[in-house]
């Protein structure tokens, strides 16, 4: 498809030629209202990469805490210690919850929560080392940078030893989340108690550097611009030139293997005055995180948090995942998702072909784990 502005033209040309867009190029995406253009070019490389392939996994959700000394601005999952609505579960509770909740044939847990003073890392350990001990063949990505961070300061610990005592107790991955937007500035208006852009990619490096992959992602729609998300996505990009160690023959070992973008939902926070972005931004925008990144592998589309039929689009516009089953998904919910909590394996097949794509179930590590149909 031929873009209907001149400014696309050029990077069009850079693009079919599998030629890395700089700085200006992301500003010009971003500037483009030629939707129709942008996923095309950003389905070209989607399609070069995965073909029609869209990835899912059978996974569960569960916060072992929503207890959080932070006040990011853009949160409605975070409850202060004295809130009657704050809870730690033990990790007896959480492995009860996942015998009780963990769908068949899943392959995967993913924990994440709040950060609270009173939790040290024997905590974090304890309920990792029980998930394995009750579900030794279920993947575990587990704790965000910012929960890495905040928890070695309060274990007096480096990241480093931090990291290596999560692993030894059983944590397989790390999810991407926290990354909200890199820039300090924005940062100090949205989040500004929890880790750092710095701290952020020391936690990511230190797990490349181990051998682990993580996952990566960006939130949009609160007050940053387009220049912050483009700086954004070139400190993704740079981190991972730098750091992803790949085989003979490209496929990654460590370092990002997955970006979600990632759509503020006001409800219930502090920022519940601005609107969140439009259904054009969201497609744009992966369309320029598809063009943009173009040493990690794969988009996610999280349904949860588009919602179904925009998840569904987005595998049209450099997406080339959705996410699993979920079944107890309680992040965006608070901040007002209307998304289902979860859905069956048949659902997302269901879903992902009729948005013309072949579903393809995959393991925590992109791994096929059964047969395209
Ligand atoms: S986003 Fe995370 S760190 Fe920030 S307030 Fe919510 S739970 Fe706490």
């Amino acid at each position: 498809m031929m873009p209907t502005e001149k400014r696309l033209a050029p990077i069009a040309e850079k693009v079919l030629a599998g030629q890395r867009l700089n700085f200006e190029d992301g500003l010009a995406l971003y500037a483009s209202q030629d939707l129709p253009a942008l996923g095309a070019l950003a389905n070209h490389v989607r399609e070069r990469l995965h073909g029609d392939r869209t990835y899912y996994n059978i996974n569960l959700h569960i916060n072992p805490t929503n207890a959080c000394f932070a006040s990011c601005r853009f949160c409605a999952f975070g409850r202060k210690a004295f809130d009657e609505k704050a809870y730690i579960l033990t990790p007896e509770e959480i492995v009860a919850r996942a015998r009780r909740s963990l769908p068949e044939g899943a392959s995967e847990i993913h924990l994440v929560g709040g950060i609270d003073p009173r939790l040290k890392i024997e905590f974090y350990c304890g309920y990792i080392r029980a998930l394995k001990q009750a579900f030794p063949h279920v993947h575990i990505k587990t704790l965000t940078p910012v929960e890495v961070v905040f928890i070695a300061k309060m274990s007096k610990l480096t990241v480093r030893e931090t990291i290596e005592r999560l692993r030894e107790a059983g944590m397989d991955s790390m999810p991407g989340g926290g990354a909200e937007i890199f820039d300090d500035e924005v940062r100090e208006q949205i989040c500004e108690h929890k880790c750092d852009a710095a701290q952020w990619f020391e936690t990511h490096r230190e797990m490349h550097r181990l051998g682990m992959r993580t996952n990566c992602t960006m939130l949009i729609g609160h007050v940053e611009q387009p220049r912050h998300r483009v700086d954004h996505l070139m400190r993704l990009r740079a981190h991972q030139d730098e750091w992803a160690v790949r085989d003979e023959t490209g496929n990654l070992l460590a370092g990002f293997q997955c970006f979600i973008p990632l759509s503020f939902h006001p409800k219930n926070t502090a920022m519940s005055h601005l609107p969140g972005p439009t259904g054009h931004d969201e497609l744009r925008n992966f369309a320029v995180c598809r063009l943009m990144l173009d040493n990690i592998p794969h988009i996610k589309a999280y349904w949860i948090m588009l919602g179904v039929k925009q998840a569904q689009v987005a595998q049209w516009f450099g997406a080339n995942d959705i996410d699993g089953t979920v079944v107890n998904e309680e992040i965006y919910h608070d901040a007002g998702a209307s998304t289902p909590t979860g859905m069956t394996v048949e659902e997302i097949r269901r879903l992902v072909r009729e948005c013309g794509r072949t579903p393809v179930q995959r393991d925590s590590l992109y791994r096929e784990i059964a047969p395209v149909s």
